[in-house]
């Protein structure tokens, strides 16, 4: 049911009366595993486009028309009913993904997030993001945006080169990505992220770094930096099997990233993740809640999300994933409350694996404190210390493992992958030694 319109106000109201939303230059420490428990990230996708890009294999839909009243009243209805089985009780964060969740009306946005301050506590400083297509977002509309309870906006950039953005299939030319920069940055002061993409096909070292340095007299105070990946499927991977277009040259994907983290942080960015820059504590808080293993409810055609269905009596942490195609989960939705798909409880040792993959993609890696949340008996020391492998990690100054926990130094955040082959079994081995022992002896 969409709220009533007096309710509605409200928490606008709250959101309007609350100027700015803080800035993090510490994330914070893991709260206690109970107060874990009751509190998550909420993503919503709104899975249509106005086109498909050519390197795209998201879970998208180019619609004739759509039924923006029927899927906003089954968003709402979905996120009323996982709100309930999460047993959560406090939500800290909304993401509007997609597709392009810019195409949707403000007031579908609104009543999503009513919705969610009714049924949980909605901090009025919350974070709340949208990601934006140029074309789809001209001033008034962010400005609406804005109104509905946005604080944050994600720009869809991708490059600062017209040839390069027709070859992309992206429906914005420079010109026009540059005034929504110029307008989302007037209204979302600080608090406004773009994406910038390397390693096209044909793309030079010069050219790219002139982009990132044009870019950085344009951006506010967070950047993205993603590699093109070429996915099946798609057009840009048929255009490259068939020689029209030149393969991606792997390599130098890799020194556009190293220069280009290297360009970010002589301006004064902090690189808190690896593909993630941010200054002056623009942090975004949603993703930290990730790449932190915080509990996450996914709605929308297709989302993810990892909480343990409390409201249900659950006590496992489940990934969960909502049926994909619009139309079928719209009509699940309405048969059950939900469109949720796929249910797959995650054992301990899997959620150690994530916790330890997402967790070394920060600056900040894995605390003591954090890993203690999640693996009380095991400590880092026991599973890392000893290890020869891990041991030749450190001396070769990719890895610290210290007296605040386990991170990447700064060469080795741009090898995480590699360093990962490494730990992963570590951890494995050190699980199934565990486990081996008998309870008095561990
Ligand atoms: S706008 Fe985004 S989701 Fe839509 S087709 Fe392009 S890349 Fe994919």
């Amino acid at each position: 049911m969409i709220p009533s319109g007096a309710q509605a106000r409200s928490w606008v109201a709250s959101v309007r009366a609350t100027r700015r939303r803080p800035r993090v230059d510490s994330p914070g420490q893991s709260p206690s595993p109970e107060r874990a428990c009751r509190r998550a990230a909420l993503y919503v996708h709104w899975p249509y486009c106005e086109k498909r890009c050519s390197y795209c294999n998201f879970n998208k839909y180019i619609p004739r028309g759509v039924d923006e009243g029927a899927m906003r009243n089954c968003l709402v209805t979905e996120a009323q009913s996982l709100l309930r089985l999460s047993g959560v009780q406090r939500v800290e964060s909304v993401f509007f993904g997609g597709g392009t969740p810019s195409l949707a009306s403000p007031h579908t946005i609104a009543a999503v997030l009513e919705a969610v301050a009714q049924a949980v506590y909605l901090p009025a400083d919350s974070e709340v993001t949208l990601e934006a297509n140029p074309t789809s977002a001209p001033g008034p509309r962010l400005a609406a945006f804005g109104a509905a309870g946005v604080n944050r906006l994600s720009i869809g950039l991708q490059s600062l080169d017209d040839t390069e953005l027709q070859l992309l299939g992206r429906t914005h030319s420079v010109s026009d990505a540059l005034q929504t920069l110029a307008e989302a940055r007037r209204l979302f002061p600080g608090c406004v992220s773009v994406d910038l993409m390397l390693g096209l096909p044909g793309q030079k070292m010069d050219q790219w770094l002139g982009q990132l340095q044009e870019l950085l007299y344009h951006c506010d105070d967070h950047l993205s930096l993603y590699q093109l990946t070429l996915e099946r499927g798609t057009t840009l991977f048929t255009q490259v099997q068939q020689g029209t277009l030149p393969a991606p040259d792997p390599e130098l994907a890799a020194e556009m990233y190293q220069e280009g983290r290297a360009v970010l942080r002589e301006a004064g960015f902090r690189q808190y993740e690896v593909s993630n820059f941010a200054r002056n504590g623009a942090l975004s808080t949603h993703n930290w809640t990730y790449w932190q293993c915080g509990q996450y409810l996914g709605i929308g055609p297709g989302a993810h999300g990892r909480f343990t269905p409390q409201g249900d009596g659950g006590h496992t942490r489940e990934a969960r994933i909502q049926t994909l195609e619009p139309d079928n989960w719209m009509k699940e939705v309405i048969l059950f409350g939900h469109g949720t798909r796929k249910r797959v409880p995650l054992g301990q040792l899997e959620l150690l694996e994530e916790v330890l993959a997402m967790g070394l993609r920060t600056d900040v890696g894995i605390t003591h404190q954090h890993w203690q949340q999640f693996e009380p008996q095991l400590t880092l020391w026991d599973v890392f210390g000893a290890s020869k492998e891990v041991k030749e990690l450190l001396a070769q100054g990719l890895l610290l493992l210290d007296h605040r926990g386990l991170r990447c130094s700064w060469e080795g955040l741009a090898v995480l992958d590699s360093l990962l082959l490494t730990l992963l079994p570590q951890l494995q081995e050190a699980w199934q030694h565990r486990t081996l022992l008998p309870v008095s002896g561990r």
